[in-house]
């Protein structure tokens, strides 16, 4: 594993405790020789890590769209800044350049990059590992809506399975570097009944 792709929040949270976190995650991605993949921004907690894993010695790529180079303030101090045309573009080659995807506190779109790469490593698209760093129990109530989701029977336990959750970035990594992919998809049962 050479590089981890992180998606979190163009806001800062409620709480100082997020903006420490982000940062001990950049240094522990540091500390594992990861580089970081990210979307190039330098605002709330994408920034937060972008700049703590470059003062730490290691190596951030940045990749955002054209429409949000303004918005988000694309970084000017990162090892590599990709802009690309969309936000299809930018998730596309955020998903290529990593080789697990780990999702911190966020909004809407933190949630939506963490759905699109979890779904798409339970239909069989990727065998890269998909986690959420569980700062501060931030995750718990997903966790729980997931859980549900599995008992309700619209989900199975080996998918549930695919997402690693930890609250400890060192302990998070160890989790990414270890994993290993169910062996079947979604639907190999399904194809296997016709
Ligand atoms: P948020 O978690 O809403 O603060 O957004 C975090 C990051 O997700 C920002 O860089 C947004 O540009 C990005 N983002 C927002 N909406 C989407 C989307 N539909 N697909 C992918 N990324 C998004």
């Amino acid at each position: 594993m050479k590089s981890v792709c992180v998606y979190c929040g163009s806001s800062d949270g409620a709480k100082p405790l997020y903006r420490e976190a982000a940062k001990a995650f950049g240094r522990a991605l540091v500390a594992a020789n990861l580089s970081l993949v990210y979307g190039g921004g330098k605002v709330g907690l994408m920034g937060v890590i972008a700049d703590e894993v470059m003062a730490a010695g290691g190596r951030a790529i940045g990749v955002i769209p054209e429409l949000l180079v303004n918005k988000e303030v694309g970084h000017d101090g990162l090892s590599e800044l990709h802009v690309v045309p969309n936000m299809h573009h930018r998730k596309k080659m955020m998903a290529d350049l990593s080789d697990a995807f780990v999702a911190m506190p966020g909004g809407a779109g933190t949630l939506e990059e963490l759905f699109e790469v979890f779904t798409w490593a339970q239909l069989g698209y990727h065998q890269k590992a998909v986690a959420v760093l569980n700062i501060d129990g931030f995750y718990d109530p997903l966790i729980s809506m997931l859980e549900h989701t599995v008992q309700e029977g619209f989900m199975r336990q080996a998918y549930f399975d695919i997402l690693q959750v930890d609250s400890d970035p060192a302990a998070l990594i160890g989790r990414l570097q270890r994993y290993q992919p169910p062996l079947q998809d979604k639907w190999a049962d399904r194809r296997e009944r016709v």
